[in-house]
């Protein structure tokens, strides 16, 4: 089910709209590094501003990668905590409207894909697949930094 609004309803009252939208209605293309087949979650309120409708609220999802350097897999965790949404009633940007209702679908796919990670990186500082020296050298210093094992703790926290 696409997330469509009737705006008829918000004549009457805001709307609040909680769930999830599952990825495939998105249709998000895989990406070789960036697979999106979790559903994504929204927390918006939907209303009227004049003729205008205004959408506001949080989006999150969590979107499976693979580390650009070392190619290890982990989870993403895509959140746009404040979206907004201003849906004209007029001129070129104007809210497509069959029968008083807007689909929010396409709307929430672009958003989306604009915080897509182009580069995505198990962690800000990987340093991609080890050589043998430089693995051996980094336990030898290894004090002051967080060690890997519970950095991956951490990620491992991300995945449900
Ligand atoms: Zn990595």
């Amino acid at each position: 089910m696409p997330l469509k609004i009737n705006i008829r309803h918000l004549e009457e009252k805001d709307l609040h709209l909680q769930g999830d939208l599952p990825a495939q209605e998105l249709e998000l293309d895989d990406d070789e590094l960036v697979r999106a087949r979790r559903p994504l979650l929204y927390n918006l309120t939907v209303r009227l501003a004049g003729k205008d409708v205004l959408v506001a609220g949080r989006l999150e999802m969590t979107l499976d990668c693979e580390c650009a350097r070392c190619l290890k897999p982990f989870c993403f965790r895509l959140a746009i905590p404040d979206w907004v949404l201003h849906l004209p009633s007029d001129g070129p940007e104007r809210a497509v409207l069959q029968d008083d209702v807007v689909d929010l679908t396409p709307y929430l796919r672009e958003a989306i894909l604009l915080e897509f990670p182009q580069h995505p990186l198990c962690q800000s500082d990987c340093e991609g697949l080890p050589r043998r020296a430089d693995a051996s050298g980094q336990k030898a210093e290894g004090s002051g930094q967080m060690p890997m094992a519970s950095a991956w703790a951490e990620l491992n926290k991300l995945k449900f």
